[in-house]
């Protein structure tokens, strides 16, 4: 079955709006991680990035900016090694 009305989300690199199955979904469980869902049913507080590297990029720049968004502490080693996993994924585009 189609579903007539897809989410749209505001990637977190390029700030552009785009359908929610186009993007990433990026989760913080417990505050503690963060981790890519592919499934976007889950609950709880999420951002969405753009499956390009450049986005990526972008989005993890900032380690400041990612605690804001997801309003916890995490250390920027554990947003870079976040970052790298998801720029090693098959589905990330060059661009
Ligand atoms: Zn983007």
């Amino acid at each position: 079955m189609k579903r007539a009305n897809i989410p749209i989300r505001t990637c977190i690199g390029c700030r552009h709006k785009l359908e929610q199955n186009n993007l990433i979904r990026i989760v913080c469980p417990k505050g503690e991680s963060l981790e890519m869902q592919e499934s976007t049913k889950l609950p709880g507080r999420g951002a969405y990035v753009c499956r390009s590297k450049s986005c990526i990029q972008e989005a993890f720049k900032a380690p400041k900016r990612i605690n804001a968004l997801f309003r916890v502490h995490l250390s920027s080693s554990v947003i870079n090694e976040f970052k790298n996993s998801l720029l090693e994924k098959e589905i990330i585009a060059d661009e």
